[in-house]
């Protein structure tokens, strides 16, 4: 079997493509750049490699890009005050916090203290759980990334098998809903599935398998169903770079579809991101009309 290997980089520009397009129509009723503003607490070196992707494209496609740095001794009050600023600022449309923060930090709290309209990240309670009641207005950007890449592989999701990997807030549990939406039969597994040593027999069997655990090669060619279209969603740090959590070269031949790491999932949340400002953005703009 022939299997193809998705481009994010390429579908990532088509979507790209589109938003210069509203970001211009934006400059042209309100007279100023849709403007994203990136908080980061510390030095995390995942958090600085995003932000400096964050920070590319965001010229790229011609908006304001702020980057707030703040010291890791923050405290959660301080943290808030700050966020605080940034929601009363008419000129900001997206407040987007890196992880991780501090353990002394509440991320809930952090998150719930974000306004539900410049929720870029779509993580606020209110947001989340408008997708419980399937308006996909605002769609956290990886959930979304995965749901394009699926419909980029043609699959029907109507009563297919779909196995995700992973139960976080930001990945397993919203792609699950945006998947029961489309009419899909959904699993979600996590530590406990593999614990339990169950996890094997819920990879087999999917029609399609999503994987966000950051367990490096946790996905082997011998544990997918012939044909399945695989979605890796992982970052590992390997000896020769960034890899994921399927073993991508033995699940060649054997998949019909598969997302590549790098060059995947990662620059479509990007450009997902990027969507949810402009969405922000027009919908403020239209309440204050
Ligand atoms: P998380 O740590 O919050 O959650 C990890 C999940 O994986 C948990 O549900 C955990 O139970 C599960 N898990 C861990 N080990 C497992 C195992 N051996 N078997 C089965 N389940 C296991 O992580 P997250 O924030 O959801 O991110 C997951 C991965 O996706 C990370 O590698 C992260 O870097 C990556 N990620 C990528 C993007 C992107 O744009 N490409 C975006 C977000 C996260």
């Amino acid at each position: 079997m022939k299997t193809i290997v998705f481009d994010g980089i390429k579908a990532a520009g088509r979507i790209k493509k589109k938003i210069k397009i509203e970001v211009a129509e934006v400059k042209s009723i309100l007279k100023r750049v849709p403007k994203l503003v990136s908080v980061m607490v510390g030095n995390d070196y995942g958090s600085g490699v995003y932000l400096k992707m964050q920070k590319k494209e965001s010229e790229n496609i011609g908006i304001d890009f702020e980057s707030v740095k703040l010291q890791s001794g923050i405290t959660q009050e301080e943290l808030i005050s700050k966020i605080e600023v940034l929601n009363n600022d008419s000129v900001v449309d997206g407040i987007f916090m890196h992880q991780p923060l501090p353990d002394e930090i509440s991320v809930s709290r952090i998150r719930k203290s974000i306004a539900e309209d410049k929720d870029v990240e779509c993580e606020h309670p209110v947001n989340l759980g408008k997708l419980f009641n399937s308006d996909i207005s605002l769609v956290p950007p990886t959930p979304a990334a995965i749901l394009f890449a699926i419909k980029e592989s043609g699959v029907e999701l109507k009563g297919k098998e779909v196995v995700v990997i992973g139960h976080s807030n930001i990945v397993g549990k919203p792609i699950a809903l945006l998947l029961l939406n489309e009419f899909a039969t959904v699993t979600v597994a996590h530590i406990g599935t593999y614990e339990a040593n169950n996890l094997y027999q819920h990879m087999k069997r999917a029609d399609i398998l999503i994987s966000a655990t950051g367990e490096n090669n946790l996905v082997k060619g011998d544990y997918i169903k012939e044909g399945a279209v695989v979605i890796d969603v992982g970052i590992c740090n390997r000896k020769n770079g960034i890899g994921g959590d399927v073993a991508h070269e033995q699940v060649l031949g054997k998949a019909n579809f598969v997302t590549p790491v790098p060059g995947g999932i990662g620059p479509l949340t990007v450009a997902f991101l990027m969507k949810n400002l402009i969405t922000l953005c027009k919908k403020n703009y239209g309440r204050k009309k």
